[in-house]
């Protein structure tokens, strides 16, 4: 840890909610403690929002959209080139912020404030983009179509990548010109409530980005019931998403759920076996395995079996806790994680790396877990089959394509998939058959701002990132005219 991170981590900070362009403690006066995963020691006081700070935020919000709506395409675009700037000036410090609550290594995190920044100058050059058409209906009638905003949106977002997925969400909404109600994680509000207040300072208009912090149950929810707000983009747990789908179908109103995820990663005999190894220990130990589309199936052709393992443990060399490797977010879920280790022992998976957890020299306290890698699995095991969100990667060993993609598709989940072979003919051909959103061939990169990122089954619906995402934060008028 160095001393800019140490210095934001142990200075315990309040955090207050940011509504209507301004700072504002919770109503009920109360605060949720967060502890640093690195130190275990208190870090964070956050705001212990409730219905109330709820109602003030949207009313807020309300009354900023009209004006939004119809604020100047160049404006708007201006200003969100504007705050991708500032957050880029300030991209060292918005690191720190977020390795203080995280523990994430620095790289990563400077790599989620750049990809948070490059939300904005995407969608901050794409405000004339929602658009509609000219239908021809009849002779004398002039039949046209606009994309229309929602009004206020609500934004839900995890703890795993807190600047980030707040950018995705936030920056296509101001772009289809609605206004934001949006709450982080309790975990992890420090870089959203930021993003907030460098909005106001670039010029955004108060009311148009609202935060509120507190819990899921109690700020969360009070969200997705709320009157003003017309749609629900979540990022999050399968469960909680099913939750929210509940409320937004009794209101009628469209959500967009980003979950959790399972997703294979596909050797075949002719991949390069040297290359797919170092990525694919990146895709199950990028942010310490807590990633939605972390590729933590490894599927790999029998034939090649035994090599890939050791290249496998090899790479995973380079993964070390407390330097490379972060932490697990939370005690509880740091239980979790060593919780599959007794579930993988007791299934008769066979361990090769990892397995235990890891001491970091001065973070003795923190929830650090080595690398891990079982192999001999089967794909009907529960390490198999369940979200883990710990740096574990499990093997499976298949024999023909029809039964790699037999395996890969046997799973809850579809969020991505990852294919490796020379041969492209059968790369495209197993790509088209994978029941997932976004499907990655002989690369492991998700950080892309322009692609559609998005889930099949359980992985959720709705697609953020692209300009496919502004659809789903606009809807369509149609207006005929008779001449
Ligand atoms: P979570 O579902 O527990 O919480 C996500 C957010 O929802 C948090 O802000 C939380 O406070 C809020 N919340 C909790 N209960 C709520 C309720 N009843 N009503 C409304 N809001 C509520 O998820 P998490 O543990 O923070 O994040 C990990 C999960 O997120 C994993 O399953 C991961 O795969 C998923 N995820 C998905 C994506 C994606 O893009 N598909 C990205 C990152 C994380």
């Amino acid at each position: 840890m160095n001393t800019q991170t140490q210095n934001i981590a142990s200075k315990l900070t309040e955090l207050h909610h940011w509504i209507n362009g301004g700072s504002v403690p919770p109503v009920s006066g109360q605060f949720i403690e967060t502890v640093s995963p690195m130190t275990g020691v208190v870090s964070l006081k956050v705001a212990a929002g409730n219905e109330v700070d709820v109602d003030a935020a949207a009313q807020a919000a309300k009354t900023a959209a009209e004006a939004w709506r119809r604020f100047n395409p160049a404006e708007r675009g201006r200003l969100m080139l504007a705050l991708a700037a500032r957050m880029r000036a300030r991209k060292e410090e918005l690191a720190e912020m977020e390795r203080a609550d995280t523990g994430k290594p620095i790289a990563g995190a400077l790599a989620e404030i750049e990809g948070s920044a490059q939300y904005f100058e995407f969608y901050g050059s794409l405000v004339y983009l929602p658009k509609g058409d000219i239908l021809d209906v009849a002779p004398d009638q002039h039949v046209y179509t606009k994309r229309e905003p929602y009004g206020v949106i609500g934004i839900i977002t995890p703890w795993n990548l807190p600047l980030n997925q707040a950018a995705r969400a936030i920056a296509p909404a101001l772009t289809a010109g609605n206004v934001v109600v949006a709450k982080p994680s309790e975990i992890t509000s420090r870089t959203t409530i930021e993003l907030a207040r460098m909005a106001s300072e670039v010029g955004f208009p108060s009311g148009v980005i609202n935060i509120v912090l507190g819990t899921g149950k109690d700020v969360g929810e009070a969200i997705v019931r709320h009157p003003a707000v017309r749609k629900v983009a979540f990022t999050g747990s399968v469960a909680v998403g099913r939750a929210i789908g509940h409320i937004a179908a009794d209101r009628v109103i469209p959500l967009t759920l980003e979950l959790g995820g399972k997703s294979a990663n596909i050797v075949f005999e002719d991949a390069d076996l040297d290359f797919a190894a170092t990525e694919t220990v990146k895709g199950f130990t990028l942010n310490a395995g807590q990633v939605c589309s972390a590729g933590t199936r490894v599927i790999v052709q029998r034939s090649v079996y035994e090599t890939f393992n050791a290249k496998l443990a090899k790479a995973l060399e380079a993964v070390v806790p407390g330097d490379t490797l972060g932490p697990i977010i939370t005690p509880a879920q740091f239980q979790r994680v060593q919780g599959y280790f007794k579930v993988a022992q007791d299934d008769g998976a066979r361990c090769l790396a990892g397995g235990e957890v890891a001491d970091v020299k001065g973070q003795e306290n923190g929830f650090y877990i080595k690398p891990t890698l079982y192999t001999d699995v089967s794909n009907d095991m529960r390490i198999a089959q369940e979200e883990i969100f710990g740096p574990v990667g499990v093997v499976i060993p298949f024999d023909t394509e029809e039964d790699a993609i037999r395996i890969a598709n046997d799973s809850e989940y579809g969020l991505i998939g990852t294919v490796w072979s020379q041969n492209i003919g059968r790369a495209l051909r197993v790509a088209d058959r994978i029941d997932a959103g976004q499907i990655f061939v002989n690369i492991w990169n998700t950080m892309s701002v322009q692609t559609p990122f998005g889930g099949h089954k359980n992985s959720g619906y709705g697609r953020e990132k692209g300009i496919e995402a502004i659809h789903h934060y606009s809807h369509t008028k149609t207006v005929t005219v008779k001449y």
